[in-house]
């Protein structure tokens, strides 16, 4: 018996080359190809007498060949052989076209189950190209529900099948993962004949049935694997802190905190004095202020002898946050440096050197955080701006390098009350749920080519004031295929023939990342009217004096992309504006975009893109803290989601730690769950 973690290449055809179409798929191993799941089904189980066949639609018969088929060579590279077929109720021509194999196997005399569609008329009606097997041979494209897989270049469907059936002939499928009582309680198959019935299912009720299963497994495995983080860090034990006083540091915060700030705070301090390790979501739209609630956090730490490690997404937003947490940290004795992945190999070391001998209270950075080689003295607090960037794998890891500190993790990104749960079931949650006083909300406009003129009329204006102006593009070059604005060609145009006179500046993502955060910090010291930019701008970057927003080609974004985008001006005493513009006259997608402009919600406009659009371009493949499901579709599954957390809930509790072949099973599963959902970052 061969192992699901064994490579395909061990199954028959299968050499270097088809296993590197295999590997566009994600299909490494029998386990891999055993998990390609359908995306559907052709009921081919219909076998119907030749003068029941209908037009167009493709049916299967039994019938005897009639003649011996012929072939003529039409020209070069074509092939047409006919031959003719028939049962008790009428005859049928049958046309193949380059089809040796249909030329080999079809015998004058013998019969065969075919597939295919009628074409033609009453004058006479034919069929081209129907499939065929002999009646000895397995139903594998006859007589069965065909099973149709996702695919990619080179790999026919017939090719995918055949691959999954000799994996599942030649390997056990994958463990039961579900006690018993579970499944006897949501009435759900085996695993055995789950994946049996996924891939050779004997009605397409069957199917559907091994589906449900798969589903609930996934979210039983995610959801046990959240409990079960959850539970092992309410065990643990840390020193509570003992010195909570803040004053000093809201001696030097330049404003009152807002009620909501403060509540967070409470609730962080709380978690400090807990003896736990803390465990906390702070959650708040856009220019909520959460970056004083981790500085707050960062202080507390330092003061009861920890070092704090300080996790942005972006070289751009860790810099800005590094610039504005050492001005306010620096005159209260607590030292802050910065670790990027684009400083030195000497500068890198250095820091690293510092942070290990504990000369710096709090290092804030990206991903270089997170690598082997940055080790702590004493790290007590770890800190992830933007959250759902980084994958549970990754906020594990941090985790790891210190004795395990406290977590406080930081979102934007409004999520639904049910994606929340499942995010981040192993979190206790703080919402910022109100914005600092005098915020202006940002008036926004859809408007179409037209208002062209008018726009621009608007940018001018804004730069007359000292004021700057973000103008957004969705791509950054131009590509003949998609006609949407390009950053790079919209910066040119409005430099050459727009603003002349104007500073404009250029951001995207395919520049380097020092490049990036120079042309970023250019602008936000002021040095440009107007910056071109792609959605690298989109998280966390402040520039309180930019007061315009203009969103090029809206419609080529999620409207939770358009509010984060949006969320990058207002952030001053100056009323700001956004300009959605698009070309796009779909109804739907405009009332979707005026949608956006007649709230300011982050919830709502959540709630509404989740609707619109499903969790996974909700997140964007990117984003990648979201689990990856094979099966599971979060908008259409929530009631099998509900289930799957209850009984894992329960599970837990009961069965948790006990040494059934079900647990073990569960636990290997759950560790390469989140294996996989690790965070991929830019
Ligand atoms: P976000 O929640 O998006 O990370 P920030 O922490 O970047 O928000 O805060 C946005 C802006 O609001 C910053 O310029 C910050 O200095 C300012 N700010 C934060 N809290 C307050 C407050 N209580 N009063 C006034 N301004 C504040
Ligand atoms: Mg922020």
């Amino acid at each position: 018996m061969a192992k699901l973690t064994d490579p395909i290449t061990l199954l028959k055809g299968i050499g270097p080359t088809k296993a590197k179409q295999f590997a566009a798929l994600n299909i490494f191993t029998l386990g891999d190809l055993i998990c390609h799941f359908p995306r559907g089904y052709e009921d081919r189980t219909r076998i119907l007498p030749i003068h029941k066949l209908e037009p167009g639609v493709p049916a299967c018969f039994r019938a005897m060949v009639m003649n011996t088929p012929r072939t003529a060579h039409i020209r070069k590279g074509l092939d047409l052989t006919r031959v003719q077929v028939a049962d008790h109720t009428a005859r049928l021509n049958l046309t193949f076209f380059n089809n040796k194999f249909a030329v080999e196997q079809l015998q004058y005399g013998k019969e065969y189950i075919f597939y295919g569609k009628l074409d033609g008329d009453f004058s006479g009606y034919q069929m081209t190209n129907p499939v065929f097997e002999s009646l000895e041979s397995p139903p594998v494209s006859t007589r069965c529900i065909l099973p149709i897989y996702p695919l990619t270049a080179g790999l026919s469907n017939a090719a995918v099948g055949k691959a999954v059936r000799q994996a599942m002939a030649v390997c056990d499928t994958p463990a039961e993962i579900l006690p018993e009582a579970v499944r006897r309680e949501y009435g759900i198959l085996d695993a055995d004949r789950a994946y049996q019935a996924i891939h050779e299912p004997t009605s397409l009720a069957e199917a559907e049935a091994a589906k449900k299963r798969l589903i609930f497994e996934e979210f039983f495995v995610f959801s046990a694997g959240l409990s079960i983080m959850r539970a092992a860090r309410a065990e643990k034990q840390t020193q509570p802190y003992t010195d909570l006083d803040l004053t000093p540091f809201y001696e030097k915060l330049p404003f009152r905190l807002t009620g909501a700030q403060a509540r967070a705070i409470a609730e962080i301090c709380q978690d400090f004095a807990s003896g736990a390790p803390m465990n906390r979501l702070v959650q708040g739209d856009v220019g909520s202020g959460k970056t004083m609630v981790a500085a707050a956090a960062a202080y507390l730490a330092a003061k009861n002898g920890h070092q704090a490690a300080f996790m942005a997404p972006t070289e751009i937003l860790a810099e800005q946050h590094h610039h504005s947490l050492q001005k306010l940290l620096a005159p209260l004795g607590i030292q802050t440096v910065l670790l990027t992945g684009s400083m030195t190999p000497k500068q890198k070391r250095e820091v690293r050197e510092q942070l290990l001998n504990g000369q710096y209270a709090l290092a804030i950075g990206t991903h270089a955080l997170l690598s082997d080689t940055t080790q702590f003295a004493n790290l007590g607090l770890v800190i992830a701006d933007e959250q759902h960037r980084f994958g549970v794998g990754q906020r594990a890891k941090l985790s790891a390098k210190g004795n395990d500190p406290h977590l406080l993790v930081m979102s934007a990104t409004p999520i639904p009350r049910t994606l929340a749960l499942l995010m981040y079931g192993d979190l206790e949650v703080s919402i910022i749920d109100e914005l600092p006083p005098g915020r202006k909300s940002v008036e926004s406009f859809l408007v179409g080519e037209s208002y062209r003129a008018r726009i621009n009329a608007f940018i001018r204006k804004q730069a007359q004031e000292g004021h700057q102006c973000f103008v957004v593009c969705p791509a950054v070059e131009e590509n003949e295929d998609l006609p949407i604005k390009a950053a790079t060609v919209w910066a040119e145009t409005l430099q050459k023939t727009v603003f002349p006179d104007l500073r404009i500046m250029l951001i995207h993502g395919q520049m380097k990342g020092s490049e990036k955060d120079a042309a970023m910090a250019a602008f936000a010291r002021g040095e440009a009217d107007i910056l071109v930019a792609t959605t690298v701008i989109e998280v966390g970057v402040d520039v309180p004096n930019a007061t315009l927003m203009v969103i090029e080609d809206a419609d080529r974004f999620g409207l939770s992309q358009l509010h984060q985008l949006r969320g990058r001006v207002g952030r001053g005493d100056a009323q700001s504006y956004c300009i959605l513009t698009t070309r796009n006259r779909n109804p739907d997608t405009l009332d979707r975009l005026k949608a956006l402009c007649k709230t300011t919600d982050g919830f709502r406009i959540a709630e509404e893109d989740l609707k619109m659009r499903g969790p996974g371009d909700f997140f964007g493949s990117r984003q990648s803290g979201m689990p990856t499901f094979r099966v599971a579709s979060l908008s259409m599954d929530l009631q099998t989601l509900k289930d799957a957390q209850a009984a894992s809930a329960r599970w837990i509790d009961t069965e948790g730690t006990s040494n059934t072949p079900e647990a073990i099973a569960l636990q290997e599963r759950i560790g390469v769950l989140f294996q996989r959902s690790e965070g991929t970052m830019n």
